[in-house]
């Protein structure tokens, strides 16, 4: 079957303005705080640790900064403050999810740690605690440990949380992309050690970028404040103990998520009618959608993805930079749904290729749960997809996002 594509294009997941907030940025314009300081920022930090859940929420660039500070921190508190010439994670290594965005782990990177990537789990594709078990007992020595849930389904935190007390470890939590999603009644965000979130441009609210850092810890809060704003001493000239960041959010761009922080409800349930659309649509199909833990967490559904069985997949195979696939009547791979979605105007996106598959660490260790290393997350890489989520695509396009996903597998 052919469709006609859409005229306008379909998105993974694009900002939602609401008029809000443009109010803010005129009003940070009209102060003239105009800079890295203002209302807006207080503001944002304020509303985000009461909503979150914390005591303290700092401001930043985008959450990318926010991982780079969180683990340069832990590795001071762990490890001591290392010379100027090295990063505060040399030598050591960092146990992190796998499949996730390169972000999660870019700031070990940035402290010339190792990562250690912890397979992902089938229940709620994020790290797997048994495969964290594992790894603690391979390297006993590692304390920190980076923690992302993916498309803003919760992971096991409880159980991730046993094994690192166990193992006297400290969590970083990777809630970018889960902002809102709820853990056992508490939000993401606010059950590591050290916490943030991202303002992204396709996050579920936006500033356009930026990101926070949450924390309970009163002295965490004031040295992240410091280090993001170029590390300058209590001195009446620019007095420097220790090295800074240029990290700070811009008062224009909070005024942004403030205007957008009163339709986080809005956009979680828009969000979520599209998973539930998805769901129903899909019935018959060989195919499951991302999973979540019904009892104990309440995603975001930051995206809707879905895992296409097994015995449904098509050939397909992913060489270096090209992907290819051979159609078979009855079945159908995530290479041939994103091109037909491609080709109709509309955007959805492979998995989060696992980290431990990267080019960049490809000699970096990688743990399994299981002994034989049979990888849980190469799989759903090979087999699922997220497909367009955007809180504007109307039930009826969203219809046709349907069709033209069955009609793949005719
Ligand atoms: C988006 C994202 C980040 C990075 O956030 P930025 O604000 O874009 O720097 C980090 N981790 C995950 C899992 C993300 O999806």
């Amino acid at each position: 079957m052919v469709f006609e594509p859409f005229k306008k294009k379909i998105w993974l997941s694009s900002p939602t303005m609401h008029g809000e907030e443009i109010k803010w940025i005129n009003d940070a314009f009209q102060k003239n705080w105009v800079t890295t300081a203002g209302d807006n920022i207080t503001e944002i930090e304020h509303s985000a640790a009461q909503f979150i859940g914390c005591g303290y929420a700092v401001a930043l660039s985008c959450g990318t900064a926010a991982l780079h500070l969180s683990v340069r921190l832990a590795a001071e508190k762990l490890y001591g403050r290392t010379s100027p010439d090295k990063g505060a994670l040399f030598g050591k290594k960092v146990f992190c999810t796998d499949m996730t965005f390169g972000a999660t782990v870019n700031g070990v990177s940035y402290e010339d740690g190792q990562a250690v990537f912890i397979d992902t789990e089938p229940d709620t594709w994020n790290m797997s605690p048994t495969a964290l078990e594992r790894a603690f007992e391979i390297y006993p020595d590692v304390k920190i440990v980076m923690l992302a849930h993916l498309y803003g389904t919760p992971a096991k935190f409880d159980e991730i949380r046993a094994v690192c007390d166990k193992h006297g470890a400290v969590v970083i939590e990777d809630a970018a992309e889960s902002m809102g999603a709820l853990y056992k009644g508490r939000q993401t965000g606010s059950l590591g050690d050290y916490n943030i979130v991202s303002y992204n441009g396709n996050k579920i609210i936006t500033g356009s970028s930026g990101g926070m850092f949450l924390t309970d810890s009163f002295e965490d809060a004031e040295k992240i404040r410091k280090w993001s704003t170029q590390s300058r001493e209590a001195a009446p000239w620019y007095q420097h103990e220790e090295v800074g960041f240029n990290y700070r959010m811009s008062n224009m761009i909070a005024g942004i998520v403030r205007g957008q922080m009163p339709f986080l409800e809005t956009h979680l349930a828009q969000k979520r009618a599209i998973y539930e659309r998805y769901k129903e649509g899909f019935k018959g199909l060989p195919v499951s959608m991302n999973p979540f833990d019904e009892i104990n967490s309440s995603p975001n559904y930051w995206l809707s993805c879905i895992l296409i069985d097994k015995d449904a997949m098509c050939p397909q195979s992913r060489d270096g930079t090209k992907a290819q696939f051979t159609h078979q009547k009855g079945k159908s791979c995530p290479t041939e749904i994103l091109e037909t979605l491609a080709a109709c105007n509309a955007e959805g996106r492979p998995i989060w290729k696992p980290m431990h598959m990267q080019p960049l660490y490809k000699d970096n260790a990688f743990v399994t749960a299981e002994e034989n290393g049979v990888s849980v997350g190469e799989d759903i890489f090979e087999r699922g997809l997220c497909l367009p989520s955007d809180n504007k695509m109307t039930p009826v396009e969203q219809d046709k996002i349907i069709q033209i996903v069955r009609s793949c597998f005719e």
